[in-house]
């Protein structure tokens, strides 16, 4: 999964992108959820969150770090 920092502007750019629903608002900034962000795998070759970011503040989460095939199994298991 991917983290924000708490360098995190609130734009509002990365949420509505995210195919997985797993950006919301937190206590202070954007927050993911390491539950469901499978990094875009499924949906895109690279994250779209990242993309979309102006100040590049969403970085790989070292507490949640996961090889490709467990991404794709968190996409299954997602929508099936
Ligand atoms: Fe959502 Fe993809 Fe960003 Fe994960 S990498 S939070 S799935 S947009
Ligand atoms: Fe924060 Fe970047 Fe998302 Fe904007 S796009 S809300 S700066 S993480």
């Amino acid at each position: 999964a991917l983290l924000i920092t708490d360098q995190c502007i609130n734009c509002d750019m990365c949420d509505p992108e995210c195919p997985n629903t797993a950006i919301t608002f937190g206590a202070e900034i954007y927050e993911i959820d390491p539950d469901l962000c499978t990094e875009c795998e499924g949906f895109y070759d690279k994250p779209t969150c990242v993309a979309v970011c102006p100040i590049d503040c969403i970085i790989p989460d070292p507490e949640h770090v996961e090889t490709p095939e467990q991404l794709t199994a968190k996409f299954i298991k997602l929508h099936g």
